[in-house]
């Protein structure tokens, strides 16, 4: 008889278990059953039904969009999440349009949004206690950055020091073999091209811009963030959606046949071989396949059996993401008039960066955030919300007193702490890129995988996109 370890008898008993009370289509009705309502599971929802399968999507939350968030409950409606739309984000723009939505030109937000020439009059700099403009700060005595980087401000450190030594030339390259030289952490490759610990400290040590500490970001991620940015900045232009970016998957989902099924979180999945069982608190469905659309982080927490071959298995439980929490603000007097400082403000005193939003009418900057990364993120949310908005207040009413009067607090919001998302966005440890990277995405047995993170070219909203087209392929290769 053959024999059944520990691990195989107990998927057995979890896959017979799921004869549960409530099934939901008890013959496999649907061809396609995808598990979540963000941009990549909508797209791909949108695309099957065009192509005449019978789909259904579930989702855990009670609102459509996943990382695309857009706090309607802030004067101008700033995004929590995915904000900036490039100007070649093909796939996006394109939905934009047919679905009858508008894009307006962003109007920046952060420092490294701005044009630098427009940098003096958007962002005040605070560095050691005190205020400097970007004109004095190429010969300031605080900057530690080598003679060729004086003039670079810290946002934008990391890439221009990481410029001179990018061997990757088209987008997938990150992905073959011969880049995983550096797929190392971001600051022994960062010391290892000359950079001094205080160049590194200021660079890439506070507010890291892509929300991840230094020591535990590959520098392979950052080069393919930098081969991404050259090629997507070809074309100039930033967008936004008019009435905001979460409207997108709102309307994407308004157009299907099938309405997609909220606040209805999957607890499992189990592929039999000639279906596949989906677990809900409320009851199980069953597909020919399923498209599971989730961060890993959101994954980790879900039962698949059969499980997924090890490297597959080893990036659902680790792929490590950014981090970013938020204090929010309404704005109820115009602090830059009263001190005479630009609206927004970057400061290295721990209370992330200062953002504050144009997005009222005519331009008019009604609401504002503190936007923790890495580090402060992670120590900001150890601490209960009231108490976190009366640090930053504290050190606000130091550096910045007009506009500490001037803020009144809302909420705070912070990613990690999103039981449904668990982070920002994919942020490659070192050595990730090379253990898994190729293989998160793979399809196991009747079980497929898109999302952001398993783009291969593009990032953000449009590797959302991107990964969905791949999937769509391959479901109708299995499935016409
Ligand atoms: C702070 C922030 C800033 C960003 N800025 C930009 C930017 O400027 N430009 C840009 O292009 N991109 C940006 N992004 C990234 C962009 O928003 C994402 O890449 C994109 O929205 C991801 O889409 P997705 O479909 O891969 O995943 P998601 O949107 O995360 O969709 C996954 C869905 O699965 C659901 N789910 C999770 N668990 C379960 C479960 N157990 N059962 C059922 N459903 C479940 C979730 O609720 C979610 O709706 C930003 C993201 C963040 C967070």
């Amino acid at each position: 008889m053959k024999s059944v370890s520990r691990r195989q008898f107990i998927a057995g008993l979890a896959a017979s278990s799921i004869v549960a009370p409530r099934l939901y289509a008890t013959e496999t009705s649907w061809d396609v059953i995808i598990i979540g309502a963000g941009l990549s599971g909508l797209r791909t929802a949108m695309e099957l039904e065009n192509q005449g399968l019978r789909v259904k999507v579930l989702e855990a939350r009670n609102r459509i969009g996943g990382r695309l968030y857009t706090h309607d409950d802030l004067p101008g409606g700033p995004e929590a999440g995915g904000n900036v739309i490039g100007a070649l984000y093909a796939r996006v723009q394109d939905t934009v349009r047919r679905l009858g939505l508008t894009l307006e030109p962003m109007r920046a937000r952060e420092p490294v949004e701005y044009a630098r020439d427009g940098l003096a009059a958007r962002v005040a700099f605070h560095l050691d206690g005190k205020y400097v403009t970007v004109d004095e700060w190429p010969r300031y005595p605080g900057n530690r950055f080598p003679a060729k980087l004086q003039s670079t401000l810290p946002w934008s450190f990391a890439l221009a020091a990481l410029a001179p030594l990018n061997p990757l030339k088209e987008l997938d390259d990150w992905l073959k073999p011969e880049a995983r030289a550096f797929d190392k952490p971001l600051d022994a490759v960062l010391r290892q091209a000359g950079m001094s610990e205080a160049a590194i400290r200021l660079g890439v040590g506070v507010n890291q811009g892509y929300g991840q500490m230094p020591d535990r970001v590959s520098a392979l991620h950052h080069l393919q963030l930098l081969t991404w940015a050259t090629h997507i900045t070809r074309r100039e232009g930033l967008f936004h959606i008019a009435g905001g970016n979460q409207r997108l998957p709102e309307t994407m989902a308004a157009a299907l046949k099938e309405p997609v099924q909220l606040a209805t979180p999957v607890s499992a999945v189990h592929d039999r071989g000639d279906s596949v069982v989906v677990e809900t608190a409320s009851g199980n469905w069953q597909a020919k396949r399923v498209l599971i659309t989730l961060p890993a982080t959101a994954l980790r927490r879900i039962r698949l059996t059969p499980e997924p071959p090890p490297a597959q298995r080893q990036g659902i439980a680790e792929l490590t993401y950014s981090v970013t929490t938020q204090v929010l603000f309404r704005i109820d007097d115009a602090y830059w008039e009263r001190d005479g400082l630009p609206p927004t403000l970057w400061t290295d005193s721990r209370i992330g960066q200062l953002l504050a939003f144009p997005y009222g009418p005519d331009g008019a900057t009604q609401s504002a955030a503190l936007w923790l990364t890495g580090a402060d993120a992670l120590e900001a949310d150890k601490l209960a919300p009231a108490a976190l908005v009366e640090r930053s207040m504290a050190v606000l009413r130091r550096i910045r007193p007009k506009a500490a009067k001037a803020l009144k607090p809302i909420k705070v919001f912070s990613w990690q702490n999103e039981r449904y998302t668990g982070g920002t966005w994919a942020s490659w440890a070192p050595g990730q890129v090379g253990a898994f990277a190729n293989q998160i995405g793979l399809p196991h047995g009747r079980i497929h995988f898109c999302g952001e993170h398993t783009a291969r070219l593009d990032r953000g909203m449009e590797g959302a996109m991107e990964s969905a087209d791949r999937v769509i392929i391959e479901i109708l290769e299995q499935m016409l």
